[in-house]
């Protein structure tokens, strides 16, 4: 028997009758977009990471797209990205007319490296952009190095924008991403660590200015009467149906946080010897969007794959080519110094089966197969 790779059945055979009821609440009520239900969870999302503004939106991917233009990004500006991510980092600042300058990571976090960002910066002011932003993202549920990246922001200048579309939830120095950054933005797509049935996401701040122009952004940028128009904005509001999905998930997700920890902690054990596996910096938690390991080589990686799919095991590699290395990237500028963990990375990652409720015996499966 084949285990899947994020086991959503079990999680929604926990919340069945809750979410049947909560669904039907919606179809009663009869607002489908932006009813009761979407104000209800910004409150709640707020509270749980202690920000100050939630708001919902279409996808998070549209989440960086209104963090950019809120934040006033423009053409002839550079967004610094990781190049070990997934593309709607980068796609949103190319969208809003911006240059993304691609950065690598470390080796051992996975997250943005505070060294290749200076460089990065200063090959950006070299060609004549001007640096803008930084968009740290929150790789496989760990958070990123924000104090170091952060004052480094502030030296150049420039706002941060927390990628937490596999984070949120996770903790920084007793901090919980949704709070850090001038904006964080998240992602509900069902296979993050706290997903809908279908795609939304949302905007976090500490500004009531930019919650206010957000807010606008997200619709259509209006003003304080329908109809009439302040700013050019989009169509990305979270539909109804989903936030009344999401208060149910979110009132667990606390336990489902700590269950993945226990997931995380069971891999590590058994794996640890024959394996690099995942490193969690001091004063920092994961929410474990991905439990990803690295083997010595691709060889030792292409056998480990053959092995678990035999086995029934799913693996998947994130991400086998970095955004450098992909047509629609390849002539970004780049740290000078190269992206060289980026790729070396490319090559020996891979991603074992992680959910809340993957069962110790399971696990044990993927563990036997994994070692061979
Ligand atoms: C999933 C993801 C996004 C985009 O989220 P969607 O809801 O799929 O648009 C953005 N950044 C990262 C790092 C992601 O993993």
């Amino acid at each position: 028997m084949t285990l899947p790779f994020i086991d959503l059945g079990a999680q929604q055979a926990r919340l069945r009758p809750a979410l049947d009821q909560a669904i039907a609440r919606v179809l009663d009520g009869g607002q489908y977009v932006m009813g009761p239900e979407v104000g209800k969870l910004e409150k709640q999302l707020a509270a749980f990471c202690g920000a100050r503004h939630a708001l919902g939106c279409a996808n998070g991917t549209d989440s960086l797209q209104l963090a950019l233009m809120a934040l006033g990004v423009k053409q002839g500006d550079a967004v610094f990205v990781p190049t070990f991510t997934f593309a709607a980092t980068a796609e949103v600042v190319a969208l809003v007319g911006a240059t993304p300058v691609l950065v690598d990571v470390r080796s051992d976090t996975f997250n943005m490296d505070s060294e290749s960002l200076k460089r990065a910066i200063g090959a950006a002011r070299d060609t004549g952009l001007n640096p803008a932003c930084v968009i740290p993202v929150d790789l496989f549920g760990l958070p990123a190095d924000y104090d170091e990246l952060t004052a480094i922001a502030r030296e150049n200048r420039m706002s941060v924008i927390s990628d937490s579309a596999q984070g949120f939830g996770a903790s920084y120095n007793g901090r919980i991403t949704g709070s850090i950054g001038d904006i964080a933005t998240t992602s509900f797509f069902p296979a993050k660590p706290l997903g809908c049935y279908g795609d939304g996401g949302a905007v976090f701040t500490e500004s009531d200015e930019l919650a206010e122009l957000i807010d606008s952004l997200r619709n259509h940028g209006k003003g304080t009467h329908r109809y009439l128009y302040d700013r050019v904005g989009i169509n990305s509001r979270l539909d109804t149906l989903q936030a009344a999905i999401l208060i149910e998930k979110l009132a667990v997700y606390a336990d489902e946080i700590e269950k993945r920890q226990e997931v995380a902690l069971r891999y590590t054990n058994a794996l640890s010897n024959r394996f690099e596996t995942p490193h969690i910096p001091d004063g920092l938690t994961s929410v474990w969007a991905q439990y990803t390991i690295k083997t010595r080589s691709r060889e030792e990686r292409d056998a480990l794959q053959a092995r678990a799919t035999a086995a029934g095991i799913p693996t998947v590699v994130y991400y086998p080519l970095s955004l450098h290395r992909q047509k629609a990237y390849q002539d970004c500028p780049i740290d000078p110094a190269g992206l060289a963990v980026s790729d070396d990375l490319a090559e020996r990652v891979v991603s074992l089966p992680m959910h809340a409720y993957l069962q110790a015996e399971d696990q044990e499966r993927v563990i036997a197969a994994v070692i061979g």
